[in-house]
């Protein structure tokens, strides 16, 4: 059964999308099978995995809506089966926007992925979600379909108090809706370990969060900056980049905390 996991902080331009499809790329490489499904109405995700948002027949917003199936809506993503590196997407885009407001008067809303996803549960070994930078009802969505809570952050003066929300967030999502979700990890991305105010606020952040940080550090590198302009996620835009490097590590590590192979 996949372990199902969102990739969520309230915050914009943290690096939620860069991890998703880079994750996605590095567990397919070391040989999972990956569904990454993008909830951003944005689509930053879709289009990073080289699938064009505005070409999906079906997308996410469909089976929120329960007018497609998960199996019917995902695609593969074709650009990344040459490089060993693909995985399949259940796009989004515009359309998305739409949904919190025509969700809100059905019952369960915060429950249609969930059940949506329950009929390819057994299709894959990780289901990766990427989440808007809201606490909305479509990062509930998220919330309610997950084991866990993969949260990437920059080591950065206020990166502890904004946490807070999310934590009791996860906290309350637990209690209410969904008694499988945990924190998984905070992932510490566009790391400069030149920078002392980074490695400061990384050892707090070790101090507060003990082992929930995890032991790969994501680097700043241009390449994974640059790898979304080409539809590609950095570990297939350039393998041999640092950061490239540092996902694969980071899904090798995924995969030993999920104890799997
Ligand atoms: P979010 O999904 O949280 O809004 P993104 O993943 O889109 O964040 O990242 C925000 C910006 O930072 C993007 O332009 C992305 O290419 C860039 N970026 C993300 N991670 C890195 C990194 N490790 N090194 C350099 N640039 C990065
Ligand atoms: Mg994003």
């Amino acid at each position: 059964m996949a372990r199902i996991y969102c990739v969520a902080n309230q915050k914009g331009g943290v690096g939620k999308t860069t991890t998703t499809v880079n994750l996605a790329a590095g567990l397919a490489k070391i040989g999972q099978r990956v569904l990454m499904v993008d909830l951003d109405p944005q689509g930053n995700a879709t289009m990073g995995s080289g699938v064009d948002k505005r070409q999906l027949a079906h997308s996410v917003y469909d089976v929120l809506l329960e007018s497609a199936t998960v199996r019917d809506a995902k695609v593969r993503a074709e650009k990344l089966v040459a490089s060993g590196c693909a995985y399949d997407v259940l796009g989004a885009n515009r359309e998305l926007a739409g949904a919190e407001v025509e969700l809100v008067d059905v019952e369960r809303r915060e429950k249609r992925l969930k059940l949506a996803l329950a009929e390819v549960e057994a299709d894959y070994d990780f289901v990766l979600i990427d989440c808007p930078p809201s606490l909305s009802l479509l990062t509930l969505n998220g919330l309610c379909s997950a084991h866990g809570v993969i949260v990437p952050m920059q080591c950065e003066y206020f990166a502890l108090e904004g946490l807070t929300d999310l934590v009791n967030t996860i906290k309350q999502v637990h209690a209410n809706l969904n008694r499988d979700l945990k924190l998984i990890g905070l992932l510490r991305v566009m790391f400069d370990p030149r920078i002392t105010l980074q490695q400061q606020v990384s050892e707090q952040l070790k101090g507060h969060f003990g082992d929930k940080v995890f032991n790969t550090v994501i680097p700043r590198n241009v390449r994974l900056a640059e790898a979304p302009s080409y539809g590609l996620p950095g570990v297939v835009f350039d393998p041999s980049a640092k950061g490239s490097q540092a996902f694969v590590e980071f899904a090798q590590e995924m995969v030993n905390r999920s104890g799997g192979a």
